[in-house]
Protein backbone atom coordinates (compact mmCIF):
# COMPACT_ATOMS: atom_id res chain seq x y z
CA UNK A 1 0.00 0.00 0.00
CA UNK A 2 1.24 3.74 -1.01
CA UNK A 3 -0.16 6.48 1.05
CA UNK A 4 -2.31 9.21 -1.28
CA UNK A 5 -1.17 12.83 -1.10
CA UNK A 6 -4.71 12.93 0.69
CA UNK A 7 -4.33 10.52 3.34
CA UNK A 8 -0.90 11.90 4.02
CA UNK A 9 -2.47 15.28 4.34
CA UNK A 10 -5.28 14.25 6.78
CA UNK A 11 -2.36 12.47 9.11
CA UNK A 12 0.07 15.38 9.28
CA UNK A 13 -3.05 17.48 10.13
CA UNK A 14 -3.96 15.05 12.18
CA UNK A 15 -0.38 15.35 13.99
CA UNK A 16 -1.23 19.15 14.48
CA UNK A 17 -4.12 18.58 16.37
CA UNK A 18 -2.57 17.11 19.16
CA UNK A 19 0.22 17.52 21.60
CA UNK A 20 3.28 15.90 20.29
CA UNK A 21 6.73 16.09 19.38
CA UNK A 22 7.33 15.23 16.19
CA UNK A 23 10.85 13.37 15.20
CA UNK A 24 11.29 14.05 11.30
CA UNK A 25 14.11 11.85 9.98
CA UNK A 26 15.57 12.83 6.63
CA UNK A 27 18.23 11.31 4.59
CA UNK A 28 21.48 13.30 4.88
CA UNK A 29 22.72 11.51 1.73
CA UNK A 30 18.85 12.90 0.31
CA UNK A 31 18.67 15.99 2.13
CA UNK A 32 16.39 17.67 -0.52
CA UNK A 33 14.61 14.41 -1.38
CA UNK A 34 13.86 13.82 1.60
CA UNK A 35 11.74 17.48 2.90
CA UNK A 36 8.17 17.00 3.51
CA UNK A 37 6.64 20.02 2.00
CA UNK A 38 4.64 22.23 4.26
CA UNK A 39 5.42 20.11 6.99
CA UNK A 40 6.03 23.66 9.35
CA UNK A 41 2.55 24.70 8.83
CA UNK A 42 0.95 20.98 9.17
CA UNK A 43 2.95 20.43 12.80
CA UNK A 44 0.94 23.28 14.28
CA UNK A 45 2.82 24.75 17.73
CA UNK A 46 4.71 20.90 18.06
CA UNK A 47 7.93 21.41 18.19
CA UNK A 48 10.47 19.19 15.51
CA UNK A 49 13.34 17.19 16.08
CA UNK A 50 15.06 17.43 13.17
CA UNK A 51 16.86 13.76 12.47
CA UNK A 52 19.23 13.60 9.95
CA UNK A 53 19.54 9.38 9.61
CA UNK A 54 22.78 7.30 7.91
CA UNK A 55 25.73 8.95 9.02
CA UNK A 56 27.74 6.04 8.75
CA UNK A 57 28.00 7.10 4.98
CA UNK A 58 29.15 10.78 5.18
CA UNK A 59 32.50 10.70 3.98
CA UNK A 60 35.19 11.38 6.91
CA UNK A 61 35.81 14.86 5.70
CA UNK A 62 32.90 16.16 6.62
CA UNK A 63 32.45 17.01 10.42
CA UNK A 64 29.65 16.43 11.74
CA UNK A 65 28.89 19.76 13.37
CA UNK A 66 29.15 21.47 10.25
CA UNK A 67 26.47 19.28 9.18
CA UNK A 68 24.01 19.44 11.55
CA UNK A 69 24.59 22.95 11.21
CA UNK A 70 23.81 22.91 7.75
CA UNK A 71 21.19 20.85 8.07
CA UNK A 72 19.25 23.62 10.18
CA UNK A 73 19.93 26.50 8.26
CA UNK A 74 18.09 24.57 4.45
CA UNK A 75 15.30 24.01 7.51
CA UNK A 76 15.28 27.60 7.98
CA UNK A 77 15.22 28.39 4.49
CA UNK A 78 11.44 26.02 3.98
CA UNK A 79 10.53 27.46 7.22
CA UNK A 80 10.92 24.81 9.42
CA UNK A 81 12.81 25.66 12.85
CA UNK A 82 13.49 22.70 14.61
CA UNK A 83 14.30 22.52 17.87
CA UNK A 84 17.84 20.19 18.30
CA UNK A 85 19.27 18.97 14.61
CA UNK A 86 20.97 15.60 15.20
CA UNK A 87 22.59 12.88 13.14
CA UNK A 88 22.09 9.21 13.65
CA UNK A 89 22.35 5.73 12.00
CA UNK A 90 19.70 3.51 11.95
CA UNK A 91 23.23 0.54 10.77
CA UNK A 92 24.79 1.38 14.16
CA UNK A 93 22.95 0.70 17.57
CA UNK A 94 25.63 2.59 19.18
CA UNK A 95 24.54 6.05 17.57
CA UNK A 96 21.03 5.07 18.74
CA UNK A 97 21.64 6.77 22.23
CA UNK A 98 21.90 10.08 22.03
CA UNK A 99 18.35 10.44 19.51
CA UNK A 100 16.53 8.28 22.53
CA UNK A 101 17.66 11.05 24.68
CA UNK A 102 16.95 13.42 22.99
CA UNK A 103 13.65 12.43 22.11
CA UNK A 104 13.30 12.35 26.51
CA UNK A 105 14.85 15.61 26.69
CA UNK A 106 12.02 17.23 24.11
CA UNK A 107 8.93 15.66 24.80
CA UNK A 108 8.46 16.81 27.97
CA UNK A 109 5.88 13.62 28.76
CA UNK A 110 3.88 13.88 25.28
CA UNK A 111 3.59 11.26 22.28
CA UNK A 112 6.46 11.15 19.60
CA UNK A 113 5.13 11.08 16.12
CA UNK A 114 8.34 9.77 13.80
CA UNK A 115 7.41 11.22 10.20
CA UNK A 116 9.55 11.22 6.91
CA UNK A 117 9.76 10.43 3.48
CA UNK A 118 9.86 6.79 2.11
CA UNK A 119 13.44 5.90 1.92
CA UNK A 120 14.94 7.82 4.20
CA UNK A 121 15.37 4.70 6.91
CA UNK A 122 12.81 5.19 9.04
CA UNK A 123 11.67 1.80 9.49
CA UNK A 124 15.22 0.35 9.90
CA UNK A 125 15.70 3.11 13.06
CA UNK A 126 12.41 2.07 14.33
CA UNK A 127 13.32 -1.62 14.28
CA UNK A 128 16.45 -0.56 16.18
CA UNK A 129 14.69 1.58 18.35
CA UNK A 130 11.91 -1.24 19.63
CA UNK A 131 14.99 -3.55 19.73
CA UNK A 132 17.15 -1.62 22.14
CA UNK A 133 13.93 -0.55 24.17
CA UNK A 134 11.96 -3.24 24.58
CA UNK A 135 13.79 -6.77 23.15
CA UNK A 136 11.45 -7.46 20.75
CA UNK A 137 13.35 -8.28 17.18
CA UNK A 138 12.18 -7.44 14.06
CA UNK A 139 8.75 -6.22 14.66
CA UNK A 140 8.34 -4.77 11.70
CA UNK A 141 9.54 -5.86 8.47
CA UNK A 142 11.61 -2.74 6.38
CA UNK A 143 10.75 -1.63 3.09
CA UNK A 144 13.34 -1.85 0.39
CA UNK A 145 10.81 0.02 -1.74
CA UNK A 146 10.08 3.12 -1.80
CA UNK A 147 6.48 3.30 -0.47
CA UNK A 148 5.51 0.30 0.95
CA UNK A 149 6.20 1.02 4.44
CA UNK A 150 2.40 -0.32 5.66
CA UNK A 151 1.53 -0.03 9.73
CA UNK A 152 0.91 2.99 11.63
CA UNK A 153 3.01 1.38 14.87
CA UNK A 154 2.59 2.39 18.47
CA UNK A 155 5.49 1.48 20.60
CA UNK A 156 4.79 2.31 24.49
CA UNK A 157 6.80 4.50 25.93
CA UNK A 158 7.42 3.81 30.27
CA UNK A 159 4.67 6.55 31.34
CA UNK A 160 1.67 5.79 29.22
CA UNK A 161 2.57 7.58 26.15
CA UNK A 162 3.82 6.33 22.63
CA UNK A 163 6.07 6.62 19.75
CA UNK A 164 3.78 6.45 16.58
CA UNK A 165 5.68 5.53 13.31
CA UNK A 166 3.92 6.75 10.19
CA UNK A 167 3.43 5.56 7.03
CA UNK A 168 6.58 7.20 4.42
CA UNK A 169 5.22 9.64 2.08
CA UNK A 170 6.00 9.05 -1.39
CA UNK A 171 8.67 11.74 -2.80
CA UNK A 172 8.10 11.75 -6.39
CA UNK A 173 11.36 13.29 -7.46
CA UNK A 174 13.61 10.14 -5.75
CA UNK A 175 16.09 8.43 -7.95
CA UNK A 176 14.52 5.32 -6.05
CA UNK A 177 11.12 5.40 -7.80
CA UNK A 178 12.82 4.63 -11.39
CA UNK A 179 15.00 2.29 -10.33
CA UNK A 180 14.99 -1.67 -9.71
CA UNK A 181 16.62 -3.49 -6.65
CA UNK A 182 19.35 -4.47 -8.09
CA UNK A 183 19.85 -1.24 -9.40
CA UNK A 184 19.06 0.74 -6.04
CA UNK A 185 21.52 -1.63 -4.18
CA UNK A 186 24.29 -0.20 -6.87
CA UNK A 187 23.17 3.47 -6.21
CA UNK A 188 22.24 3.94 -2.56
CA UNK A 189 25.87 4.19 -1.05
CA UNK A 190 26.35 1.37 2.12
CA UNK A 191 29.15 1.97 3.45
CA UNK A 192 31.80 5.26 3.86
CA UNK A 193 31.34 7.37 0.44
CA UNK A 194 35.35 7.81 -1.11
CA UNK A 195 35.20 11.11 -2.61
CA UNK A 196 36.43 11.07 -6.26
CA UNK A 197 38.16 13.77 -8.15
CA UNK A 198 38.46 14.43 -11.51
CA UNK A 199 40.72 17.42 -13.39
CA UNK A 200 38.03 18.26 -16.42
CA UNK A 201 39.06 20.20 -19.29
CA UNK A 202 36.23 22.44 -20.11
CA UNK A 203 33.86 20.35 -23.10
CA UNK A 204 34.21 17.16 -21.08
CA UNK A 205 31.46 15.12 -19.71
CA UNK A 206 30.79 12.64 -16.97
CA UNK A 207 28.43 9.85 -17.08
CA UNK A 208 27.32 8.48 -13.82
CA UNK A 209 26.79 4.72 -14.69
CA UNK A 210 23.50 6.05 -17.48
CA UNK A 211 21.50 7.70 -14.37
CA UNK A 212 22.76 10.94 -14.73
CA UNK A 213 25.47 13.28 -17.05
CA UNK A 214 27.59 16.17 -15.88
CA UNK A 215 28.60 18.79 -18.37
CA UNK A 216 31.85 20.56 -17.91
CA UNK A 217 31.47 23.53 -20.64
CA UNK A 218 33.05 26.65 -20.02
CA UNK A 219 35.83 27.24 -17.29
CA UNK A 220 39.25 26.76 -16.64
CA UNK A 221 40.61 23.03 -15.90
CA UNK A 222 39.67 22.36 -12.54
CA UNK A 223 39.16 19.52 -9.98
CA UNK A 224 35.56 18.47 -9.53
CA UNK A 225 34.94 16.03 -6.44
CA UNK A 226 31.90 13.35 -6.82
CA UNK A 227 30.23 11.92 -3.80
CA UNK A 228 28.23 9.31 -5.09
CA UNK A 229 28.31 5.49 -3.91
CA UNK A 230 31.74 3.81 -4.46
CA UNK A 231 29.77 0.95 -6.93
CA UNK A 232 28.61 3.46 -9.84
CA UNK A 233 30.98 3.56 -12.90
CA UNK A 234 31.59 6.74 -13.88
CA UNK A 235 32.56 7.42 -17.37
CA UNK A 236 34.54 10.69 -18.60
CA UNK A 237 34.03 11.46 -22.81
CA UNK A 238 34.07 14.66 -24.42
CA UNK A 239 30.92 16.50 -24.68
CA UNK A 240 30.66 16.95 -28.47
CA UNK A 241 30.36 13.49 -28.79
CA UNK A 242 28.70 12.76 -25.52
CA UNK A 243 24.75 12.36 -26.46
CA UNK A 244 26.14 9.85 -28.67
CA UNK A 245 28.00 8.09 -26.84
CA UNK A 246 25.07 8.04 -23.92
CA UNK A 247 22.48 6.77 -27.20
CA UNK A 248 25.15 3.79 -27.93
CA UNK A 249 26.14 2.59 -24.65
CA UNK A 250 22.87 3.11 -22.40
CA UNK A 251 22.69 -0.08 -20.57
CA UNK A 252 25.82 -1.20 -21.81
CA UNK A 253 28.72 0.50 -20.85
CA UNK A 254 26.57 2.87 -18.61
CA UNK A 255 24.86 0.83 -16.19
CA UNK A 256 22.66 1.15 -14.48
CA UNK A 257 19.83 0.90 -16.15
CA UNK A 258 20.12 -2.18 -17.14
CA UNK A 259 19.62 -3.53 -21.10
CA UNK A 260 16.01 -4.39 -20.27
CA UNK A 261 15.15 -1.50 -18.30
CA UNK A 262 16.21 1.09 -21.02
CA UNK A 263 13.05 1.27 -23.28
CA UNK A 264 11.39 2.21 -19.98
CA UNK A 265 13.81 4.33 -18.43
CA UNK A 266 12.84 8.36 -18.63
CA UNK A 267 14.86 10.63 -20.90
CA UNK A 268 17.76 12.60 -19.10
CA UNK A 269 16.76 16.75 -18.81
CA UNK A 270 19.44 19.09 -18.74
CA UNK A 271 20.17 21.97 -15.89
CA UNK A 272 22.41 24.42 -16.60
CA UNK A 273 24.37 26.31 -13.64
CA UNK A 274 26.29 29.61 -13.72
CA UNK A 275 28.95 28.58 -10.81
CA UNK A 276 30.37 31.75 -9.01
CA UNK A 277 31.81 30.24 -5.97
CA UNK A 278 32.47 26.51 -4.34
CA UNK A 279 29.23 24.91 -5.25
CA UNK A 280 27.82 21.16 -4.99
CA UNK A 281 25.56 19.88 -8.10
CA UNK A 282 23.03 17.75 -6.56
CA UNK A 283 21.74 14.58 -8.01
CA UNK A 284 18.21 14.12 -6.19
CA UNK A 285 18.96 10.96 -4.63
CA UNK A 286 21.98 10.03 -6.44
CA UNK A 287 24.75 12.20 -4.51
CA UNK A 288 26.83 15.09 -5.65
CA UNK A 289 29.52 16.72 -7.56
CA UNK A 290 31.43 19.69 -6.14
CA UNK A 291 32.49 22.29 -8.59
CA UNK A 292 35.89 23.90 -7.10
CA UNK A 293 35.85 27.49 -9.25
CA UNK A 294 34.27 29.62 -11.61
CA UNK A 295 32.40 28.06 -14.61
CA UNK A 296 29.45 27.07 -16.24
CA UNK A 297 27.87 23.14 -16.10
CA UNK A 298 25.29 21.41 -17.13
CA UNK A 299 23.62 18.53 -14.75
CA UNK A 300 21.31 16.18 -16.31
CA UNK A 301 18.95 13.38 -14.70
CA UNK A 302 15.74 11.61 -15.53
CA UNK A 303 13.15 13.31 -16.07
CA UNK A 304 11.68 14.04 -12.70
CA UNK A 305 14.71 13.88 -10.48
CA UNK A 306 15.88 17.01 -9.16
CA UNK A 307 18.93 19.04 -10.57
CA UNK A 308 20.23 21.56 -8.28
CA UNK A 309 22.65 23.50 -6.90
CA UNK A 310 23.66 24.13 -3.74
CA UNK A 311 26.62 25.98 -1.06
CA UNK A 312 29.14 23.55 -1.14
CA UNK A 313 28.58 20.86 1.86
CA UNK A 314 32.47 20.02 2.02
P1 LIG B 1 11.95 3.74 4.95
O1 LIG B 1 11.27 3.67 3.63
O2 LIG B 1 12.21 5.15 5.35
O3 LIG B 1 11.28 2.97 6.02
O4 LIG B 1 13.41 3.14 4.72
P2 LIG B 1 14.05 1.71 5.07
O5 LIG B 1 14.17 1.54 6.54
O6 LIG B 1 13.34 0.66 4.31
O7 LIG B 1 15.52 1.94 4.48
C1 LIG B 1 15.76 2.33 3.14
C2 LIG B 1 17.16 1.89 2.73
O8 LIG B 1 18.14 2.63 3.46
C3 LIG B 1 17.44 0.42 3.01
O9 LIG B 1 18.25 -0.07 1.96
C4 LIG B 1 18.22 0.45 4.33
O10 LIG B 1 19.08 -0.65 4.46
C5 LIG B 1 19.01 1.74 4.18
N1 LIG B 1 19.33 2.36 5.47
C6 LIG B 1 18.47 2.64 6.47
N2 LIG B 1 19.11 3.24 7.50
C7 LIG B 1 20.41 3.34 7.14
C8 LIG B 1 21.59 3.88 7.77
O11 LIG B 1 21.59 4.41 8.88
N3 LIG B 1 22.75 3.79 7.05
C9 LIG B 1 22.82 3.24 5.81
N4 LIG B 1 24.00 3.20 5.20
N5 LIG B 1 21.73 2.74 5.19
C10 LIG B 1 20.55 2.78 5.84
Amino acid sequence: MSLTDDDFLRLLNEIGDTEALIVNVVDIFDFNGSLIPGLHRFVGDNPVLLVGNKVDILPKSLKPAKMTQWMRERAHEVGLRPIDVLLTSAKKPQELTQLLDAIEEHRHGRDVYVVGVTNVGKSTLINQIIKQTSGIQELITTSRFPGTTLDKIEIPLDDGHFLIDTPGIIHRHQMAHYLGEKDLRIVTPHKEIKPKTYQLNPAQTLFLGGLARFDFIQGERCPFVAYLSNDLDIHRTKLEKADEFYQKHVGGLLQPPREEEVADFPELVRYEFSIKEKTDIVFSGLGWITVTKPCVVAGWAPKGVAVLKRKALI
